[in-house]
């Protein structure tokens, strides 16, 4: 069913791996999708050609989550062109890892610029809209590290951290304009990352998990699409964890 026809969602880091399934579950919903990357347009053009083959439609637009001029005026162009933006999912990470003892300044500015601080210059972008509209869905699409952290990943773990408390001070502000802002927090999921890791590291991992195996991209965007839609109308300022048991 279509139930998100006439809305507009934006998916940054749209174009490839957890992004793209989100995107594709958006579209199939009925949703008008901007397709989001950074530097590989190729990806995102096959993402636009598989929403495309599906029968829906999909919109690709390039611009740095990070970089604060382009993030306005992207927002600016998706309004112009969409009239409004209905439903931000702020999915693009990037990793830096490494211990702190050896962890370069540039590395932690990096991830907290993209994670964190990109995040926070799209969800501001979106918030004029959304509020004159009376409606609006923020997903942040942060990881179970955020929540248990993990040894080489001070950088990203902070970054995802900040996503969650920045998630929760936005669900109160904007929940009196029927703005919902939540978080879904992944645990180790099949992409191409994932994939490469030799057999016994993928062993390893999969013995963390109750549940025995390692999440689909698709396990993210069900949980990205009941938050978007009706049924998921009740929930504000919330952490959904997608990850087999693995951090309870
Ligand atoms: P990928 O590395 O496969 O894709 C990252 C996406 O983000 C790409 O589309 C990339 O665009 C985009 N991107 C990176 N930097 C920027 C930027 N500055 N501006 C705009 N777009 C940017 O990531 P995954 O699909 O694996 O992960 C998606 C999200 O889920 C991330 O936030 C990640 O931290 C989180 N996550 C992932 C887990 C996993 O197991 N994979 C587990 C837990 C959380 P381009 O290709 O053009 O560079």
């Amino acid at each position: 069913m279509k139930i998100l026809a006439g809305k507009t969602a934006v998916v940054t880091g749209g174009s490839r791996g957890i992004g793209r399934a989100i995107c594709l579950r958006l579209a199939a919903m009925g949703a008008m999708v901007y397709i989001n990357y950074v530097s590989r347009p190729e990806a995102a053009k096959e993402t636009k050609k598989m929403i495309e083959d599906a029968g829906d439609s999909a919109t690709i637009i390039g611009f740095d989550i990070a970089d604060a001029g382009q993030v306005e005026s992207a927002f600016k162009q998706i309004t112009a062109e969409a009239g409004s933006v209905d439903i931000l999912v702020n999915n693009a990470g990037i990793t830096r890892d490494g211990l702190i003892a050896r962890m370069k300044e540039s590395d932690w500015d990096a991830v907290l610029a993209t994670n964190l601080k990109g995040a926070f210059l799209c969800a501001k972008a979106v918030s004029k809209t959304m509020m004159k509209k009376r409606w609006g869905r923020i997903v942040n699409i942060t990881s179970v590290v955020g929540i248990s952290g993990n040894a080489g990943q001070v950088n990203y773990a902070a970054a995802k951290a900040g996503m969650v408390g920045m998630a929760k001070s936005m669900a109160r502000e904007y929940a009196s304009r029927n703005i919902t802002v939540n978080c879904v927090a992944p645990g180790y999921i099949m992409t191409e990352m994932t994939a490469a890791l030799a057999d016994d590291v993928q062993a390893k991992l999969k013995a963390e998990i109750p549940l025995g195996t390692l999440g689909t991209v698709e396990d993210i965007a069900g949980a990205v699409a009941y938050l978007v839609s009706d049924d998921g109308r009740y929930l504000t300022g919330q952490v959904l964890h997608v990850n087999g048991g693995m951090y309870m």
